[in-house]
């Protein structure tokens, strides 16, 4: 997507082994425009897939994915990093190690907001392991409910989240595909 591209090219600080920083946009300040044309970009590619339920992780997934929520006419979950303690014992649980803050975390969704008839979007700002996709499917499919696609914000290619999610045969659109992370330059994949 070209206006997400030329915002990370714009904003986008690259930091030693591999980590992007946006934090103008996406992980601290949070442009809604932009929030918003991404969701329209999602929507369009995902045309004809079933969609009842988006699903993300906190914090920097709940933006864009209100935003997508919002498109369908849909509710929007969440997904926990901490357990509250307003949550019952009724939960989906799965155990993702964070790339960038370098610990495990137990991921949690209620039990309530998850049903075998939803059709789940995944949400998420950023593909790199694939740990927190790969925890959110586990979760939704613990359900019994079926994950329709895997949205993503940025995805990194060079690192191997992209292709665990294909063998699994997940669908996956990335609005913006980075194949080279240098300091001053970023390259993009376009199909
Ligand atoms: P994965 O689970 O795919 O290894 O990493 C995805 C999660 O790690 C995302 O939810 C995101 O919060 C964080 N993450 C991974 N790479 C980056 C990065 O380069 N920049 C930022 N800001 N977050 C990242």
């Amino acid at each position: 997507m070209r206006l997400l591209e030329e915002r990370i090219v714009q904003d986008g600080l690259v930091l030693g082994s591999g980590v992007l920083k946006v934090d103008t946009f996406l992980n601290h300040q949070i442009d809604p425009q932009l929030m918003e044309e991404m969701a329209i970009e999602w929507k369009k590619r995902l045309e004809g897939v079933p969609v009842t339920k988006i699903v993300t992780i906190e914090s920097s997934g709940i933006a864009p994915a209100l935003m997508l929520a919002k498109l369908y006419g849909v509710e929007m979950v969440f997904a926990r990093k901490q357990k509250s303690i307003t949550m019952d014992d009724s939960v989906y649980t799965a155990d993702v190690y964070s790339f960038t803050k370098q610990v495990s975390r137990t991921v949690t969704i209620s039990k309530q907001f998850l049903s075998s008839d939803d059709h789940v979007v995944l949400v998420d700002d950023f593909l790199a392991n694939g740990e927190a996709a790969l925890g959110l499917c586990d979760v939704v499919e613990q359900a019994g409910a079926s994950v329709s696609a895997i949205a993503i914000v940025i995805e990194k290619s060079f690192q191997p989240g992209r292709k665990k999610l294909d063998d699994r045969n997940y669908h996956v659109e990335s609005l913006a595909r980075i194949e080279t992370l240098e300091m001053d330059h970023i390259e993009f994949i376009h199909e």
